[in-house]
């Protein structure tokens, strides 16, 4: 017993981040809560008599204050199971402190390996390097599943080429809420990850396919934004869909992608959805490369 008194005090410094993060938790009703941080991508929450479900752990050193503050509105109860909604480091990396205090971990079964391979985890950006032990999901899904939990139908739907290849969005039916894992970027160009099995069009259909489930009244939690609705996944789908097709249309006129970037295709979208992330600029370059296959040069 001492030992592991001791083992799990070290645990928790080794875990104590060095600055406080507020994490502000919105309440969505039917005990869904969004906690949104603006450092990694917004964690839904349920809670109610049948325990806390939490989809997406952000990093490690945040994890300590999604827990607190999902222990402000669950009456003290650890995490009992965690959704990754795909397997970027801004999801993931907080899986550790959660599956320590009892969680189970659960993600589409494509994410496990990705985050065992060092080849895939280098290419998730945020995860520096292949993940292991308590990281790791341990219930692997194939999408279509529900959970009955917290009085509430939730529903689990996978995407098979969107975001990443992994990506799952869960419906809670009776609540009407969405949360979209990384497949909404509200207001912004979204990050498609080529390398991890994302494509364009893959990620217009699962927009869609969340449109198609969500009414005007839907409470949407976007992967990175604010709260969001209907309509913005319906403005998001709308602008992928407008600067794919000229960018294609550039490609297929014979212009290199130095000319495509010098004929500024995107040029009336940029002040409404360039952010520090995805420019403008490394908009056009997804979608060349999407079109062509081919990784663009600058010049
Ligand atoms: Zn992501």
């Amino acid at each position: 017993m001492f030992s592991f008194a001791l083992v799990a005090a070290a645990t928790t410094l080794a875990h104590q981040p060095a600055q406080e993060v507020f994490v502000e938790t919105e309440e969505l009703g039917d005990g869904v809560y969004a906690l949104i941080t603006g450092r990694g991508g917004n964690v839904g929450l349920s809670v109610g008599e049948d325990g806390v479900f939490m989809i997406d752990t952000q990093f490690a050193p945040i994890a300590p204050f999604l827990d607190r503050a999902q222990r402000a509105v669950s009456g003290d109860q650890p995490v009992q199971m965690v959704l990754n909604t795909h397997l970027h480091g801004d999801h993931v990396l907080g899986n550790a402190w959660f599956a320590e205090r009892g969680a189970v971990i659960m993600a589409h079964e494509s994410v496990r390996p990705a985050l065992i391979n060092p080849v895939t985890a280098n290419l998730t950006g945020a995860t520096p390097d292949p993940l292991s032990g308590d990281f790791l999901p341990i219930v692997n899904l194939s999408g279509g599943e529900t959970l009955t939990l917290n009085g509430q139908t939730i529903r689990l739907y996978h995407e098979p080429d969107a975001h990443t290849a992994g990506d799952i969005w869960v419906h809670f039916v009776e609540a009407d809420i969405i949360h979209t894992g990384d497949l909404l970027f509200s207001g912004w160009f979204p990050y498609i990850d080529l390398d991890n099995g994302g494509t364009v069009n893959g990620f217009i259909a699962a927009m869609q396919s969340m449109v198609d489930v969500a009414g005007p009244d839907t409470q949407v939690i976007a992967g990175h934004g604010p709260m969001s609705t209907e309509a913005d996944l319906e403005a998001s789908i709308a602008m992928l869909t407008e600067g794919r097709a000229r960018v294609a249309a550039l490609v297929e006129a014979g212009h290199s992608y130095g000319e495509v970037l010098a004929a500024e295709p995107l040029a009336d979208f940029h002040e409404d959805w360039n952010w520090r992330f995805i420019t403008t600029e490394r908009m056009i370059w997804t979608f060349y490369r999407d079109i062509t296959g081919d990784i663009p040069q600058e010049n």
